[in-house]
């Protein structure tokens, strides 16, 4: 099988399948070079919120775009994402009350279907919330979440059928540079070859961009723990998902399961090689405390399991998407905790780029690797989302 592509990609998380799907709808040949396995990391562990509601327009057109694929998976790419529509709530504290009305009045605009709801309509659509510390919430009738590690091989399988090779337990080691450009890389199974290779290894992008020589882009690591608790009956069937920022926390359904994670306490800078099988100490704790805040009846139900997972995250909280470095490399990496709802259509605009010279979908220029050096950082309605 030959080694030479059109585009090496390092990773098989949800961004490098959507690369390589996008880019095989084009007819560019690309490689996938995972040194583990699909979904292995970021994306396999990723609690796969599927929303709009974002404090800045660009990442809001990019989750609305991506979400024209996830209502309509079989139609745009086959097989399974998993997508559960159960309406999605963003509850912000009174502190953040402006902000939810301006970013919500840009979502409209975008054609997005979301409205300002009172506490009293939040407690009619989830009877079992507590709803006294808030008065306004964002409501996105038609968004829900999807199976992370479902979606990723489906964009991978779909690229694979239109001609991608992926390369599974294949590490990265070198990148290849003659004359300023990329020729190919280096990895632990040979050398492989290409005029263009993407760096979209999560939580390892700071390597990759290492052995390229890219030392502008201040990348690190965001680790993130999450649990399952079994709701008690009285809870009901089922309840919106949810982004609290009046806890710090989100939480979504599954079955008779829900899924909780906290926007605070998610240490920066850990290996991402880092174990990721349990929890840190403390977290299940304050999880519960927060769950059972805003759902008192949960004070009834039961852990089911906890574990972490590792992101790449930028300094301004925004993915990474450009040209950088040796002519020839690309960043898609830097998710910063919230990639996965949006990887649909940043794999598209990163087609674009490589092969066009420019996104046209959606304008991702505000995302460029080079915003660090400029002193351009985003920065979003809400401020920092992570803290
Ligand atoms: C716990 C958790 C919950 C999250 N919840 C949400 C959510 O609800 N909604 C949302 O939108 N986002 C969420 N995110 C963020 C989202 O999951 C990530 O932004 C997204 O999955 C990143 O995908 P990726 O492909 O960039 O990275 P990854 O999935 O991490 O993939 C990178 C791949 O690169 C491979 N790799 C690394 N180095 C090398 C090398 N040298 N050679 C070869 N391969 C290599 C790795 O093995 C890995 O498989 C969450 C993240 C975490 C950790």
């Amino acid at each position: 099988m030959s080694n030479t592509a059109d585009v090496l990609i390092i990773g098989g998380g949800v961004h490098g399948a959507s690369l390589a799907f996008h880019l095989a709808q084009r007819g560019v040949k690309s490689i996938v070079l995972e040194k583990s396995f699909v979904a292995a990391a970021a994306t396999g562990r990723s609690s796969g919120l599927v929303r709009m509601h974002y404090d800045t327009e660009a990442s809001s057109r990019l989750a609305w775009l991506s979400f024209q694929y996830f209502r309509n998976w079989q139609e745009m790419v086959g097989g399974e994402c998993g997508f559960t529509r159960t309406g999605f709530l963003q509850i912000a504290g009174t502190d953040l009350e402006e902000a939810l009305k301006v970013n919500t009045a840009m979502q409209q605009a975008l054609g997005i279907a979301t409205l300002l709801v009172t506490a009293d309509d939040v407690k009619r659509l989830a009877p079992s919330f507590a709803t006294d510390d808030f008065t306004l919430a964002a409501y996105e009738p038609e968004s829900g979440y999807a199976m992370p590690a479902d979606t990723a091989n489906a964009l991978m399988t779909a690229a694979r059928e239109r001609g991608a090779r992926l390369v599974q337990g294949c590490e990265v080691t070198a990148i290849h540079v003659a004359g300023g450009r990329v020729t190919g890389v280096g990895t632990d199974q040979g050398d492989f070859s290409a005029p263009v290779v993407v760096n979209a290894a999560g939580p390892w992008a700071n390597r990759i961009n290492a052995m390229a020589g890219v030392e502008e882009v201040p990348l690190t690591t965001w680790r993130h723990d999450t649990m399952f608790v079994v709701r008690p009956p009285e809870i009901g069937p089922s309840h919106p998902t949810v982004i609290d920022y009046a806890n710090d926390m989100y939480f979504r359904p599954e079955g008779n399961l829900t899924l909780v994670g906290l926007e605070d306490g998610n240490p920066l800078g850990d290996s991402p090689d880092s174990g990721t099988e349990h929890a840190l100490p403390g977290f299940v704790e304050r999880a519960i405390d927060r769950i059972c805040r805003r759902i008192p009846a949960m004070e009834k139900g039961h852990l089911q399991s906890a574990h972490g997972g590792y992101d790449g995250i930028s300094p301004d909280q925004n993915p990474v998407l450009g040209a950088a470095g040796p002519e020839g490399f690309y960043l898609d990496c830097g998710h910063s905790g919230t990639g996965f709802k949006t990887a649909p259509a940043i794999g598209l605009c990163m087609a674009e780029l490589i092969v066009d010279g420019a996104a046209r979908s959606v304008d991702i220029s505000c995302y460029a690797p080079t915003r660090f050096a400029e002193g351009r950082l985003i920065k979003g309605n809400y401020d920092n989302i992570w803290r």
